[in-house]
């Protein structure tokens, strides 16, 4: 049971509160150090995971060959050295989420309090082993994107529309850029150009 003497109990923030759970602090306001147990504050160094033999653990486990489009595969942590091998999905080290598992509301997302960010790195360099990323020039055309938010899209009604994958608007293809899609429904250059087979 949690010590409260000293501390100003406010109705507005002890509501809710189960009886023995000490109050919640009171924010935009000085308060009183709270008086724990010793016990309930001091922290298990065993619980705490060591960082050195998390860097050896997963330069173990992770290190090496990386592909990207690998399901239920994490990236490899920063420190450890991996080649990573484009398959769909940008490398890790041009972005790297802070979440892997995602809450699937933004409710989930409001109770897990976990921050959901993107580190983005554009110019990260790439190391022996990887290539560098292809540069794509539409020329006059420009970038094939959505034409309402610019985000990349997907190809629809026989490869002649683009639907955003963010905002769902249609957009035609432009008659330069059109190509059939195959029996996969892929388009039969696919393989031929960097853009609809590379994640960077
Ligand atoms: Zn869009």
């Amino acid at each position: 049971m949690a010590k409260t003497s000293g501390h100003v109990l406010h109705h507005c923030c002890t509501a809710n509160l189960p009886s023995n759970q000490p109050p919640a602090p009171v924010t935009g306001k000085y308060q009183q150090p709270q008086q724990y147990d010793q016990a309930q504050r001091r922290l298990d160094p065993d619980q705490i995971p060591n960082p050195m033999s998390v860097i050896i653990e997963n330069q173990k486990n992770a290190g090496g060959a990386f592909i990207t489009n690998e399901q239920g595969l994490l990236p490899p942590l920063v420190t450890t050295k991996y080649v990573v091998e484009d398959q769909g999905n940008s490398s890790p080290r041009y972005v790297r989420s802070s979440l892997y598992c995602i809450p699937a509301t933004a409710d989930l997302l409001k109770t897990t309090a976990l921050s959901s960010t993107l580190a983005v790195s554009p110019m990260a360099r790439t190391v022996e082993g990887e290539y560098e990323p292809p540069i794509v020039n539409f020329g006059e055309l420009g970038a094939i994107r959505c034409n309402r938010c610019k985000a990349h899209m997907q190809l629809v009604d026989a490869g002649r529309r683009f639907q955003c994958l963010m905002c769902k608007v249609t957009t035609d293809v432009p008659t330069a850029y059109f190509q059939h899609l195959g029996h996969t429904g892929q388009r039969v250059d696919k393989y031929e150009r960097p853009e609809l087979v590379l994640g960077t």
